[in-house]
């Protein structure tokens, strides 16, 4: 296959031309033309309010979310103190007993399909604010977030009616009040994993959104206000970690389900002990995506690109610890750096870019001190030589090579655009190092040969593993991961047990 710019699938097949800064200095130079996504069919507040019991409520204090490509002022949202997480819980509760649990099945999946042909016919707005508010790539949310948020919604409502079949020679009860906190890098698609199987086992619902990215949240709840849902079915209250402290804390929810960082995955699972409540936690990971030399060379560079640099490596299952097989490691490396030059950086609303912004100043911040730990440990940092817009946050693809087991960037999970990279010699070497982490929720592996798929899969310790792919993602998939990355799976059948009581018929 011939090496290039050409080789394997490019960001976009735009002509390469010249292009002028924009009203926002995001491009300079040489670049694709522009290809702005228009933003005229978006039509946002400028304050929102927490949405509890089927009504807007407005909360004593506000504050504001920002477009981390710009800077600039979105919009603000309420933040929910204690009275108003104690509000949101007992409509919750209302609900759960009022109507939600009593009614059918097949009347609550109604429900659900009419949510997932909602969203279906306002994609284009979602996936918009998706990215003005968390900065991805828009070509990411609308092919991908969107998508996969009205595929759950659809493969839930489905399950709705069939609970009795789910779980065979069991009965299915519902849990009650869940709890819900999510993270910001994948904001509605997060929503929509906890939602989706919550709702259609009988359960309801408070959903705490992240402090950086609550938008898609509210127009979520403004869309299940359109679908009629019986008010306090679903609550979503706006605010900062302290929200989702008090909401973990509430005597009056049954289940915790928490996708976030290890750190407070750990502080949750301490303030839960010994309060009888269910709970799932989906919490950080540092994927091994493994090259062997029989591997398709150029596939799999599109594969480490795609494991690593997507939504700007804000992805807990993001292959960050790449192992190459001895021989190949200059090829790769080769290859993979020329395929980082052709990577499009900058405005995430222009349908070209590749790497968007970083979703906040503190990431950021994180990102840039566990590179330079990289450095000061001895390992061998190279970053592609793409311009760095004047406004936001932005972090150039970074890889590092001679890296040691022992550093900092090959332990800890970076959660940005930044991969360490390894050689092994035999597979045994590759699995000891792949699975020498503390995480344990995905990885990858690249070979011609189905019987290395075989043996090396079924010894990597990690929940979600990916053989000549990666990042591949369906509803009917469980979801989830060993050790520190977390328990409970999401996704499938496994994701609905995790919102049922099971019991003899
Ligand atoms: P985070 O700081 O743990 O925050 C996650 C959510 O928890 C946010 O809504 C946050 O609110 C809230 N929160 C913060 N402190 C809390 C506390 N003491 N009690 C209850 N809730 C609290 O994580 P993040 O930095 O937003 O997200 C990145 C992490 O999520 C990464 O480690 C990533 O690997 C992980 N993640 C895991 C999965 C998975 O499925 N395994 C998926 C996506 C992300 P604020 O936003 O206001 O802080
Ligand atoms: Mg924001």
């Amino acid at each position: 296959m011939p090496e290039g710019p050409g080789e394997g699938t490019a960001g976009s097949s735009a002509k390469r031309t010249t292009k002028k800064a924009n009203s926002h200095d995001f491009v300079e130079g040489d670049c694709y033309a522009p290809a702005p996504e228009n933003t005229d069919h978006v039509s946002l507040k400028r304050s929102y309010d927490l949405f509890i019991g089927g009504k807007w409520v407005r909360a004593p204090k506000k504050f504001e979310t920002i477009n981390p490509a710009t800077e600039e002022v979105i919009a603000e949202v309420g933040e929910a103190g204690p009275k108003m997480v104690n509000r949101a819980v007992g409509a919750a509760r209302d609900a759960y007993e009022k109507t939600w649990s009593k009614m059918p099945g097949r009347e609550r999946g109604k429900y659900l399909y009419r949510l997932a042909r909602l969203i279906q016919e306002r994609s284009r707005e979602f996936a918009v604010v998706e990215t003005m508010d968390g900065g991805k790539p828009i070509r990411e949310s609308r092919d991908i977030d969107l998508p996969l948020v009205a595929a759950h919604f659809f493969y839930y409502a489905g399950w709705a009616d069939k609970l009795e079949y789910a779980f065979p020679g069991r009965k299915a009860r519902p849990l009650g009040v869940a709890g819900q906190i999510i993270p910001w890098n994948f904001p509605l698609l997060m929503a929509a994993w906890k939602l989706a199987p919550a709702l259609a086992a009988g359960n309801t619902v408070v959903l705490k959104p992240a402090e950086t990215t609550p938008l898609t949240a509210l127009l979520l709840a403004e869309l299940i206000e359109e679908a009629d849902f019986p008010p306090g079915v679903v609550n979503v209250i706006t605010g900062a970690g302290r929200t989702g402290q008090n909401l973990v804390q509430h005597e009056g929810i049954d289940k915790v389900a928490f996708t976030g960082s290890t750190a407070v995955g750990k502080l949750i699972q301490k303030t839960l002990a010994g309060t009888g409540k269910r709970f799932t936690l989906e919490l950080g990971g540092k994927a091994a995506n493994i090259i062997f030399d029989d591997a398709p060379i150029n596939q799999a560079v599109e594969g480490i690109v795609n494991g690593i640099f997507f939504n700007q490596g804000h992805v807990c299952c993001a292959g960050s610890r790449l192992f190459v097989q001895e021989g190949l490691v200059d090829t790769v490396v080769r290859k993979l750096k020329r395929r980082m030059e052709s990577l499009v950086l900058g405005d995430p609303l222009d349908k070209n870019t590749d790497i968007g912004a970083i979703n906040s100043p503190e990431q950021l911040t994180r990102i840039q001190g566990l590179v330079d730990s990289g450095r000061e440990q001895g390992a061998k940092c190279w970053q592609s030589s793409q311009k760095i817009p004047g406004k936001g946050n932005w972090f150039k693809p970074t890889i590092f090579t001679d890296c040691a087991q022992s550093h900092r960037i090959v332990q800890e999970e970076v959660f940005g655009p930044v991969l360490a990279v390894q050689s092994f010699r035999t597979p045994e070497e590759a699995l000891e190092k792949a699975n020498n982490t503390p995480y344990g929720l995905s990885g990858g592996v690249w070979t011609d040969k189905g019987s290395k798929i075989f043996k090396i899969t079924s010894q990597l310790r990690a929940g979600v593993l990916w053989a000549n792919t990666f990042n591949k993602f369906d509803p009917s998939s469980p979801f989830g991961g060993y050790k520190e990355s977390g328990m409970g799976r999401e996704g499938g059948l496994h994701g609905l047990g995790a919102y049922v009581q099971l019991s003899g018929r």
